[in-house]
């Protein structure tokens, strides 16, 4: 069984207090919606087709551009049933699911159980048993205890036959019934929904206080600071950048002081000692290393503890030669090691003023700042 998944992704982000659409919210190297996105990367899903203002279509693009599903989109309505409408004249398989574009901790359990029931029962609500106890309100301003039991919270993905769900969002549309999910338009005109497993961590983002626990936890920061003597005969690579200049520095790797301070802010935060330690200069297999390469493996060490990088901010210290012209080279090396986009690197130079042992052009300097988030195992599973 082919399914089409409907995302809609029109919302502005009002109630999240954020002035744009929380869809774009960064979670620490992801947005919302990738996140969301990458759950449907599945074999039983044909397409997906994502519904969103005219505003936001330049940015979606751009964060969708080389999915490995086919990806359509359609224009965002004034509701959330516009949306859902819009996209599904786009959509031909035989079943379409419809989930909320804010809902990124979806497991493949969730979505497998859907599908399933999808197919046994013909449709599919995910659902969870309400845990708060329920009261209903009386007229006289009193209220009494409702059993929980009989109810549950309803979430996404809401799986239908696609030309049904069509067919009964038509006739609502002519009614001008309007309703907060899909499963209401569908037991109006259709027939009741099936119940299928949902998950307490399958949250829907909605404020900006579900922003706030969706960061995942774990936030680090380190910092390295590295120096090595510049002298004649030897090449000056900085983060890799071989740089023509009349001295380098001399060091028993290449000495790239910079990729040395920027691999010591990684060790850093994550606890691991420092590069003297996991690289140590009496061990000769280190002669003459590149640098980058150890840097590619604090990385991995890094990244199998569960982090992931956020971003870096380091300076070079040197009164010669200029480094402004080397610096998006720099930039680009360090962001292919540290695997994010170069808009997350800071390299800034700097000169001594001519004070002190870099001044006299005796040795350069570089310091680095590294945070990273931890990955939860919500965002895994
Ligand atoms: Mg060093």
């Amino acid at each position: 069984m082919k399914i089409d998944v409907i995302l809609p992704c029109g919302g502005s982000g009002t109630r999240a207090k954020l002035g744009y659409n929380k869809l774009l919210f960064d979670l620490g190297g992801i947005t919302v919606i990738e996140k969301t996105l990458s759950r449907f990367y599945r074999d039983d899903v044909d397409k997906i087709v994502i519904s969103c203002s005219d505003g936001d279509l330049g940015a979606f693009t751009k964060l969708t551009q080389g999915a490995p599903i086919k990806i359509l989109f359609a224009k965002g309505g004034r509701t959330r049933g516009e949306s859902v409408f819009n996209a599904l004249s786009l959509c031909d398989s035989d079943f379409v699911a419809v989930h909320d574009g804010a809902r990124p901790f979806v497991t493949q359990k969730i979505i497998d159980d859907a599908f399933a029931t999808a197919q046994q029962k013909g449709s599919a609500v995910a659902c969870v048993p309400v845990t708060d106890s329920l009261r209903r309100k009386c007229d006289d301003g009193t209220s009494v205890s409702v059993d929980r039991s009989e109810y549950y919270n309803v979430q996404t993905p809401q799986v239908f036959p696609t030309q049904k769900l069509l067919q009964a969002y038509e006739l609502a549309k002519k009614e001008g019934f309007e309703a907060s999910d899909d499963a209401q338009i569908y037991e109006k005109y259709i027939a009741p929904a099936a119940i299928s497993q949902g998950g307490y961590e399958n949250v829907k983002i909605t404020t900006a206080n579900d922003l706030a626990l969706a960061i995942p936890s774990g936030y680090r920061v380190g910092t390295g600071w590295d120096t090595h003597r510049l002298v004649e005969g030897r090449k000056l690579i900085l983060a890799g950048v071989d740089i023509p200049h009349d001295k380098g520095l001399l060091g028993h790797s290449d000495a790239d002081v910079l990729a040395h301070a920027v691999m010591d802010a990684i060790l850093g935060a994550v606890g691991k000692r420092d590069i003297g330690v996991l690289f140590p200069d009496t061990d000769d297999s280190f002669k003459d290393a590149d640098s980058m390469k150890l840097l590619d493996k604090v990385v991995a060490l890094a990244k199998s503890d569960g982090y992931v990088i956020n971003n870096l901010s380091a300076v070079i210290l040197a009164q010669k030669p200029k480094l402004m012209g080397y610096i998006p080279a720099m930039v680009q090396n360090l962001a292919s090691a540290l695997g994010v986009s170069p808009d997350r690197i800071n390299v800034a130079v700097t000169t001594t003023e001519k004070i002190g042992d870099i001044g006299r052009e005796e040795a350069i300097s570089a310091s680095a700042y590294c945070s990273l988030f931890k990955r939860t195992d919500k965002d895994n599973n």
